[in-house]
């Protein structure tokens, strides 16, 4: 008797739940393709800096306008707290496109898969000058995005860099004035997760130590605490600063001379010593 009361109560809490997400998710019908689209609008929260519900999720005072654009392909939101509209896009890195949305979601699918500019803008049907406005416009969310990486758990880290160049190779490069504009060889330094190829960090220019060390102050930052190995190619750059950043530092003793007075020798150099939660292995080939 007792079970079935509790499977009674089990049944209507998870019909109620169920009944609730139902409520905040809104089927939007395209009226010129009529395609259809979910939007759930428990995960919305209203821009809208002095309202009440300002970046509140969840409070229920979201409600699903009408569809608009001028492909009908995104929803028009209204915020019950200051009355406000604001699109369904605000926010994000494709607010304000003016092509559809598919086809900027699929050109980033695209660029996923390491397909090049012209490539992609055949594929989809764009010029390729839109395909490198929808790169710019992804990139430089991605980068106000990184602020959020706190704490990863990372248990191995890979270190590598990607040589690509800018305009013209170096050896093309016909004066300084090219050099400094910025063109010739780039290096793209990464560091990332090898369980889930989650970048941590990227630094992009030439490849030289400076690069490399901001490259290891990004991924202190972002990466927690704890045991983890750390791969690298045979770059020596690598040895020195991961030893700087994880090891700790020391003065090693004068050394005393037979008399017992120090010696007339310098003051030894500030070593590091090796921390013991990290591991490091070099990748050859
Ligand atoms: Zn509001």
């Amino acid at each position: 008797m007792l079970l079935l009361l509790f499977a009674i109560i089990g049944n209507g809490i998870l019909a109620f739940l169920l009944w609730k997400s139902k409520k905040t998710i809104v089927v939007f019908t395209n009226p010129t393709t009529g395609q259809q689209r979910a939007l759930d609008l428990a995960k919305k929260c209203c821009p809208n800096p002095s309202c009440p519900f300002y970046r509140k999720r969840g409070k229920g005072n979201i409600h699903y306008k009408k569809t608009y654009g001028k492909h009908y392909d995104r929803g028009l939101l209204e915020c019950t707290g200051c009355k406000s509209c604001f699109s369904e896009t605000k926010g994000t890195a494709y607010a304000n496109v003016k092509k559809r949305l598919d086809v900027f979601f699929s050109v980033l699918r695209h660029l996923a898969y390491n397909d090049g500019i012209r490539d992609i803008g055949r594929k989809v049907g764009i010029h390729r000058d839109t395909v490198m406005r929808y790169v710019r416009r992804a990139g430089t969310h991605c980068t106000k995005l990184s602020v959020l990486y706190t704490g990863l758990r990372c248990v191995e880290i890979q270190l590598d860099e990607l040589w690509s160049f800018v305009k013209k190779k170096k050896k093309n490069l016909k004066s300084m004035t090219e050099y400094l504009r910025g063109f010739g060889d780039r290096w793209t330094w990464l560091a990332m997760d090898a369980v889930s190829k989650f970048i941590i960090a990227h630094v992009n220019g030439k490849r030289v130590e400076e690069l490399c060390r901001k490259l290891m102050e990004l991924v202190k930052q972002r990466v927690a605490d704890g045991k983890k190995l750390i791969t690298s190619d045979e770059l020596k750059v690598y040895a020195t600063l991961i030893l700087e950043m994880w090891g700790s530092s020391w003065h090693p003793k004068k050394q005393e001379s037979e008399e017992g007075r120090s010696s007339r020798t310098r003051c030894p150099m500030k070593r590091y010593s090796t921390a013991l939660s990290i591991r490091r292995a070099r990748m050859e080939g």
